[in-house]
């Protein structure tokens, strides 16, 4: 199942993709995809739900915006250098264990809306991801386990400023989390759609020219792994978004760097996942 939600910014409401690729309103099913849509096997019982009332749902207009395909979730895990080539390209050496940070859940948007380069910005740059979505709470759980608790899946591109993010002092957080640095979808994946997730393409064009294209098989640390890894130190909720890394190609490491700039169009996708885009507008 493709799960979507859509409407003005704050107003979303939740619908699906079908196998036509028509989206579907769904609100009359009641639930928004929320922690507790997850963890009372939401999915399970949409899918039932549909079973018998499919054929009623509205089709929505194509020109409806779409939101984040869920709900603001408790947090964003992201792992860093975690595709070698990229960790070459940033200067670090490739980690012995994840690099994890966190990215303020405040800067989720819609998969089409704008990027907002941040106040005193000079370089926003950008970072297609495959992001898991978790589906039950798990703590310390095994690596062979681990993909039980997986949801689905879901395009991230993980905005990052660098000036913020590695010359203010501290860790990362500062240039990850401004607001609109986290559009996530067109939709989320549920599990049963993606066969194996450590084999994806991705790909990621600034004004149509190719920037990153590479595949999640080339991952340092697989999704089993890392979902295992970080459960050795925090709990995971249902919706939780953990976000596995991007390969190289990022403006930071362009000769020289590229950074994006007011007017720029940023599109991205993986296989199976489908694709977003973004323009670049500057912080009024
Ligand atoms: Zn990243």
């Amino acid at each position: 199942m493709r799960l979507i939600r859509f409407g003005t910014v704050g107003q979303e409401r939740p619908g699906i993709l079908n196998n036509k690729n028509q989206r579907l309103d769904v609100s009359t099913f009641n639930e928004d995809y929320n922690e507790v849509f997850f963890a009372n096997d939401g999915i399970e019982r949409l899918a039932h739900w549909l079973g018998t009332y499919e054929n009623e749902c509205p089709i929505i207009s194509d020109d409806v915006r779409l939101g984040p395909p869920i709900c603001r979730p408790s947090k964003i895990v992201c792992v860093g250098l975690n595709y070698a080539r990229h960790a070459k390209e940033s200067g670090m050496d490739i980690p012995k264990q994840p690099v994890l940070f966190m990215k303020a859940t405040s800067s989720i948007v819609g998969p089409n809306d704008d990027l907002v380069i941040p106040k005193n910005s000079t370089k926003t740059d950008w970072e297609v991801e495959l992001a898991v979505v978790i589906g039950k709470k798990l703590t310390y759980v095994s690596e062979r386990d681990a993909m039980k608790f997986v949801a689905g899946y879901v395009l991230h591109n993980d905005y990052s400023e660098r000036e913020f993010q590695l010359e203010h002092g501290g860790q990362w957080v500062k240039g990850k989390s401004a607001d609109t640095f986290a559009p996530l979808g067109p939709f989320l994946a549920t599990t049963e759609e993606i066969q194996n997730p450590n084999n994806l393409r991705l790909w990621l064009k600034v004004n149509s020219e190719h920037k990153q294209d590479s595949n999640t098989s080339d991952m340092v640390f697989k999704v089993s792994y890392l979902i295992s890894y970080i459960s050795q130190y925090m709990s995971l909720l249902p919706g939780d978004v953990i976000s596995t890394g991007t390969p190289e190609g990022v403006g930071l490491g362009c000769k020289p760097p590229q950074y994006l700039k007011k007017g720029d169009v940023v599109e991205l996708g993986i296989d199976g996942l489908g694709t977003s885009h973004q323009k670049v507008i500057t912080f009024l």
